[in-house]
């Protein structure tokens, strides 16, 4: 078996939207198509055969349920908002992290989701309505141009980092090299290594400035890339920057077996998925404050 496609041999993930409907009655209404399980490790998230298409399912056209695979929900999850909070979501569109992130917030607490591109603008306010979250602020802009000392910012104490990435975690990005390379426009090795090279880059800028907002103590930074150059290695050479302000690397999902490589002491706290054992290629790394507070609910 040379290739798997994790779509038709996989179980399906959908999560459940809490502000619309809640986990037992959307495992009741999906099991009347479906055998459908709850996960033992992502709250909210249920689990169907392979193959299930919910793609136009009441529950799915309502927004009452997001098709949101397993690891992309690990992300708002590890970041762990409490009702009341401020979180930043710092690269936003299409907005299935900041939706999960309202969920989680049931709704209070204030929600900054920023994306650059127009056009993804607009499909984030689209998910945002669909999901009927009402305390999300959308930001169209450049979060590298955010200045962390803007009032407006004071209060944010948590960040989502999910920016821009190689994609070479996820089925469609794998399938592309079952292509012969004119068809994918990958001439050639070298210029998937300056590629990588650049969104490296850019991804330790985003997580450098995520890491100085003053009143951030928890910062959680994910891509759906299985290259340690976005991932790993952006992880290890903010670590003396992000000591220096105080964070140190948490574990996510302790109970999870797939830990990041084993190529910095301390790796072990960072969660990979594998694109064929789990699906998809993720990779998740959460950094706190030592003196991380319990903040009260509004
Ligand atoms: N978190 C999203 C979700 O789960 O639906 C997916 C985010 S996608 C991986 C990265 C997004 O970051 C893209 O929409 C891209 O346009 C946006 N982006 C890239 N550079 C940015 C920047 N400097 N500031 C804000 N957004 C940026």
């Amino acid at each position: 078996q040379l290739y798997q496609i994790p779509e038709v041999s996989k179980p399906r993930h959908v999560r459940v939207n809490t502000l619309k409907i809640d986990v037992d009655s959307a495992l009741l209404e999906l099991g009347r198509g479906y055998m459908v399980q709850k996960d033992n490790l992502v709250p909210d998230l249920l689990i169907l055969p392979p193959g299930a298409d919910l793609h136009n399912h009441p529950l799915v056209t309502n927004g009452s349920v997001f098709m949101q695979g397993k690891a992309s929900s690990m992300v708002a999850a590890a970041l762990d908002p409490k009702p009341g909070w401020e979180v930043l979501d710092a690269c936003a569109a299409p907005g299935n992290k900041t939706v999960h992130l309202a969920a989680l917030m049931r709704g209070k607490g204030k929600i900054i989701a920023c994306e650059l591109n127009k056009e993804r603008v607009n499909r984030l306010k689209e998910t945002i309505s669909l999901s009927g979250a009402t305390n999300i602020k959308v930001l169209h802009g450049d979060f590298l141009k955010f200045n962390p000392k803007d009032p407006s910012f004071s209060k944010v104490n948590a960040i989502l980092l999910d920016p821009s990435c190689s994609g070479s975690g996820t089925a469609s990005s794998r399938l592309d090299h079952l292509l012969p390379s004119y068809a994918t426009g990958h001439a050639a090795d070298v210029m998937d290594t300056e590629r990588l090279n650049k969104l490296a880059a850019f991804q330790r800028k985003a997580l450098t400035h995520a890491l100085s907002f003053a009143a951030v103590e928890r910062v959680v930074y994910s891509t759906c890339s299985i290259h340690q150059i976005e991932n790993e290695d952006v992880i290890s050479s903010v670590l003396p920057l992000a000591a220096s302000y105080g964070f140190q690397l948490s574990t996510p999902f302790p109970r999870w077996q797939r830990r990041g490589l084993p190529v910095f002491e301390g790796s072990q706290h960072l969660l990979r998925t594998d694109p064929v054992e789990d699906g998809e290629g993720f990779f998740i790394a959460l950094f706190t404050k030592n003196n991380t507070v319990n903040y009260p609910e509004k």
